[in-house]
């Protein structure tokens, strides 16, 4: 009897677990979107952002407006939003790649697409009003943003979060990111802060938190 009991006691703890494991599991994946040869494309520096679809750059020493294929920035250009975009592309050079009345935008050295990060981040929608090579992978960009309460999306009214599923929350994966400590102060920094001077020691951000590292206030690491 007793043994029946610690069984059941067992399968309903399984249960349970399973229960919980199994939250809600969003429908939209990330599309596989494959970066052309571009070898032949000129890399550009940027010179100004004007927001997420419009940057100018530098073709041969000429100022260049860039309007990113595919995507309608957000409407408006928020602190938010301005941050997001000068991490992604300030003071970096990028590869355009004309394709018939088609811009795309990758950020060197990486080649990563630049058109494709705004919608997959929420910074702009699907610009649907012309047929273009991405079309149907940035519309699924799109509803991965959305289904995720992204940038923009995030500002649903009640009426839309009731119909949505709430987000999960989005952590950052610290087993991912990669920050520098030096040999005797209690600080975490990014790569390029200017306290790390004399001594940088790379470390993953999840042991710099387990050994009592906080963050530099300077350089502001995550
Ligand atoms: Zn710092």
């Amino acid at each position: 009897m007793k043994n029946k009991n610690i069984f059941l006691l067992f399968v309903t703890l399984t249960v349970l677990s399973l229960c919980t494991a199994s939250s809600y599991k969003f429908n939209s994946e990330l599309p596989v979107i494959e970066n052309p040869a571009f070898s032949d494309a000129p890399l550009c520096p940027v010179v100004r952002i004007i927001d997420c679809g419009t940057i100018i750059v530098d073709i041969n020493n000429q100022e260049v407006k860039i309007e990113l294929t595919g995507v309608k920035p957000a409407e408006k250009y928020n602190k938010e939003t301005a941050v997001f975009i000068e991490n992604l592309l300030k003071g970096e050079s990028v590869y355009v790649v004309n394709e018939p009345n088609q811009k795309y935008v990758y950020r060197a050295p990486e080649s990563f697409f630049v058109n494709a990060e705004i919608l997959r981040q929420g910074y702009g929608r699907a610009d649907e009003t012309t047929p273009f090579k991405y079309l149907a992978e940035f519309k699924q960009l799109q509803e991965f943003a959305k289904e995720r309460n992204k940038g923009i999306w995030n500002t649903a009214d009640i009426s839309q979060s009731v119909r949505t599923p709430p987000a999960a929350p989005v952590l950052p994966k610290e087993n991912d990111i990669t920050v520098y400590v030096t040999k005797t102060g209690k600080k975490y920094h990014l790569a390029t802060c200017s306290y790390l001077s004399k001594s940088s020691i790379p470390i993953k951000l999840k042991d710099a938190k387990a050994r009592g590292y906080s963050p530099c206030s300077k350089c502001n690491p995550p």
